[in-house]
């Protein structure tokens, strides 16, 4: 079976609809298909700061959304990154073949430090695309789920990957992103233009699936959408209708055409009324699932020791031929 990893951030405690439906819903489907490797990145988290007591709860609860969304630890590896040491090894490493300049250009790391403000800005989170390098070829992944934003970083470790193995010998899987086109970039509902993210401006246009149902209905039903009347999906001319229709349709299993027909005549009210009763009917269970597994810590934390075992297994192996290519003296 090909290799699967991926990653999430418990920095929000709740995971976003744009987290949902770019990542871990693939996630889930690649665990019938793949070995599959998902760890809740905990390292990549303190690139900004973290309130140390929130961190600890917040990584449970990340674990604790993976499973509910369909993670089954019998099929794949769930883990969290802090337990298997050999990231931040294989980070160290990946730092040293990387160039500064090249660096520089990851466009997730000038939107972020832009938002931090350059005084406020870490080395850690200048490097955290190399880290996610580590994180990758540590597991000789060949996919990895993520959405649009992730695209470049992907590249990155592609790249350092065939450095890495042109200078020192083959060592190092060549990983393709995984991105489904349909839902690579769910967009924010208050501003149709800006992807989804735990750090908007406006609230109201973030989605947190762990929030009360109500309060997330209401915001299907304030989104931002045009003066037209038409439900018709066109990213171009309608970005917020066909938001909503990409939501409409992936969490119900409809296709965009059905639901073109289905509108065909109606206005944006009744668009907004049905999505909202279908995103009460996704986050209701869903945040029951989670509570049990928040219920219940030692099994949770269980759960993640045994994934950490198994990660650690494949992990210390990668670090061990990338350490001897590289020409460290083994330990005695
Ligand atoms: P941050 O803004 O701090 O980076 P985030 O919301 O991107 O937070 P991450 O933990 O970095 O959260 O990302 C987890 C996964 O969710 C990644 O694969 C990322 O590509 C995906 N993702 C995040 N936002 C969206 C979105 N709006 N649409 C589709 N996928 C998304
Ligand atoms: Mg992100």
């Amino acid at each position: 079976r090909p290799r699967a990893l991926s990653g999430i951030q418990p920095t929000a405690g709740s995971f976003h609809l744009g987290n949902y439906l770019g990542a871990v819903r693939q996630y889930v489907a690649l665990q019938e298909s793949h070995d599959a490797f998902y760890m809740v990145v905990d390292l990549h988290a303190i690139t900004v700061p973290q309130d140390p007591k929130e961190l600890r709860a917040n990584t449970r609860v990340a674990a604790a959304q993976l499973l509910a969304a369909g993670l089954d630890p019998e099929r794949c590896t769930l883990f969290v990154q802090s337990h298997v040491p050999e990231h931040a090894q294989l980070g160290w490493v990946m730092n040293c073949l990387t160039g500064f300049g090249e660096a520089s250009r990851m466009t997730q790391f000038k939107d972020k430090s832009a938002k931090q403000g350059a005084g406020a800005t870490t080395v850690g989170l200048f490097t955290y695309p190399i880290l996610q390098v580590a994180d990758i070829l540590l597991y000789q992944a060949d996919a990895v789920p993520v959405g649009e934003d992730q695209r470049q970083h992907i590249e990155l470790t592609r790249d350092l990957a065939e450095r890495f193995n042109g200078r020192f010998g083959d060592t190092f899987t060549l990983p393709s992103a995984h991105i489904v086109r349909e839902t690579a970039k769910i967009y924010d509902l208050q501003d149709p233009s800006a992807k989804m993210s735990k750090s908007t401006a406006n609230p109201k246009g973030l989605i947190n699936l762990l929030d009360e149902p109500k309060v997330s209905a209401k915001k299907i039903k304030s989104a931002v959408t045009d003066t037209d009347t038409v439900i018709r999906f066109d990213a171009e001319k309608k970005p917020g209708v066909s938001n909503l229709l990409t939501i409409y349709s992936t969490l119900t299993g409809t296709t965009i055409a059905e639901l073109e027909q289905k509108y065909e005549g109606k206005g944006y009210g009744a668009l907004k009324t049905d999505l909202a009763e279908v995103m009460v009917d996704f986050v209701t269970p869903f945040r029951a699932r989670t509570q049990e597994y928040l219920d219940d810590p030692a099994e949770l934390d269980a759960v993640l020791a045994k994934g950490a075992e198994k990660a650690r297994a494949v992990a210390a192996d990668t670090l061990a031929r990338a350490y001897d290519r590289v020409g460290f003296l083994p330990p005695a």
